[in-house]
């Protein structure tokens, strides 16, 4: 019998924990992404702030099936979806399916705003992260030596969204300046480095109890992080942030990181997907009315007892979405019928600096050193590859120690003479 073929789109979290899953089976599995690389991106904003290296949160997908016998990778965008002849297309050809995965999970939602999107920075690839590190860079660079007038604008980062992700980049932001910016810029003044976190709604990490949102607020606090909540940033012209509560902030550096939208290929109808995007699912997560398309991640919406208004977009979602597709598809082989989708919580996490996170456990919540800690291992054992994990402990060991790292290096592409942004001035 001809084997029949799995086409997975996405090598995130969800997407590669269906293909090593299905690595050795009979099914015939083609894994397609934009990228030739998977990105753990919960550890991208210590790239952006040059606490690691790129290549450490990146790992080559097709590093990790050579030798398969059945899995196969293509690094190509893919454009669309034709469910009716079972196709999609790629800017590398159409391909036919049997099985559709599509794990293509999100991307940063300006929501329409043409100006925000242009200025801001977004962290959602370590594309984007190598980036913005280079950016943070280059203000520094400025800002030493400019004129008194010009530094509230190159040393003031606006961080906007306090989810997670914006909470952990505002605090390892204020390690930096406490840590760093006096030995490699001694004519710089700590306090004229300014770091202003803005969230809409009314607390830091909405998805965390009251008791840790409470916790990350004081500890950014005591780090000196301006902390606005019921604040919303209003518009961006690269120059200066405009806020809802009126107030005007020359900064050079708006980081956006409040939203995110599902990246949905074309050709998927909109009767099937809720506001962000997300595409409805079943307890399989089949797309609703396609039996022959999962979706998983965060492109997926399912809604449960426990979480009415869907899943939480999350990396352990996907990855037990990812499972339960992977293993759905080993039991139809075996002519065995699939089983639904339930999900067991096992936290939520969130850094703040060193000594200080905060852990929600299904029952209880821990905070600071021991919180830290658990945060550490939970994302190094979560790293892909031995040789990365290795060397963020290391990275990590050293910075522990020494509250420090060496990566903090522009690669700015010169022109010929040589000019660099900082010497073009
Ligand atoms: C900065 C940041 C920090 C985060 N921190 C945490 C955290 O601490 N804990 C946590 O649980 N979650 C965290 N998340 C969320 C978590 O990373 C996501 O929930 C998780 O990655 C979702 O997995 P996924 O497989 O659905 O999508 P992803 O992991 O995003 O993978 C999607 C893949 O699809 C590819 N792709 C997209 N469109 C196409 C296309 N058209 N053609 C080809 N390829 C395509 C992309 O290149 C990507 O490789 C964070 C996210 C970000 C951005």
């Amino acid at each position: 019998m001809k084997a029949e073929k799995v086409v997975i789109v996405g090598g995130g979290f969800g997407g590669l924990t269906v293909a090593r899953m299905l690595n050795g089976s009979d099914y015939h599995v083609l894994l397609i992404d934009r990228f030739n690389h998977h990105q753990f991106q919960p550890l991208l904003y210590q790239v952006a702030l040059a606490g690691l290296e790129p290549s450490s949160v990146s790992f080559p997908l097709r590093a990790l099936f050579q030798g398969s016998k059945n899995v196969r990778v293509r690094m190509a965008e893919v454009l669309e979806i034709r469910p009716l002849q079972r196709q999609i297309v790629t800017t590398d050809g159409i391909f036919d399916y049997d099985y559709l995965v599509l794990a293509t999970g999100a991307t940063t939602n300006f929501f329409g705003h043409q100006r925000l999107q242009q200025n801001a920075w977004s962290l959602k690839s370590t594309k984007d992260a190598i980036s913005l590190r280079q950016h943070l860079l280059l203000m520094l660079e400025e800002a030493d030596g400019a004129p008194e007038s010009e530094l509230p604008g190159l040393l003031t980062i606006v961080v906007a969204g306090g989810g997670p992700t914006g909470v952990e980049l505002a605090g390892a932001l204020a390690e930096l300046r406490k840590h760093v910016l006096w030995r490699d810029y001694p004519e710089l003044q700590a306090s004229s480095m300014r770091i202003i976190l803005v969230e809409a709604g009314d607390r830091l990490l909405a998805a965390m109890r009251d008791t840790s949102s409470e916790a990350a607020r004081s500890y950014l606090t005591q780090m000196g992080v301006e902390v606005l909540t019921q604040t919303r940033v209003m518009d961006y012209d690269g120059r200066f942030v405009e806020l809802s509560n009126g107030n005007r902030i020359a900064s050079r550096t708006l980081i956006w990181t409040a939203g995110i939208v599902a990246s949905v290929p074309e050709g998927i109808g909109s009767a099937v997907k809720v506001p962000g995007n997300r595409i409805c699912v079943d307890r399989y997560c089949r797309m609703i009315g396609e039996e022959h398309i999962f979706v998983i991640g965060d492109l997926a919406y399912l809604e449960a007892p426990d979480y009415p208004k869907g899943h939480p977009q999350m990396a352990p979602v996907a990855i037990a979405q990812a499972r339960l597709v992977a293993s759905n598809l080993l039991r139809h082989q075996k002519g065995k019928s699939p089983k639904p989708f339930v999900y067991k919580n096992k936290g939520v996490m969130a850094t703040i600096g060193k000594h200080k996170a905060v852990v929600d456990l299904p029952w209880f919540s821990l905070r600071g050193g021991l919180a830290w800690f658990i945060w550490m291992a939970v994302h190094l054992i979560s790293l892909m590859g031995m040789k990365n994990r290795l060397f963020v402990f290391i990275n990590w060991v050293i910075a522990y120690f020494t509250n420090d790292s060496t990566l903090r290096l522009i690669f700015e592409p010169m022109s010929r003479n040589g000019n660099t942004a900082k010497n073009k001035k």
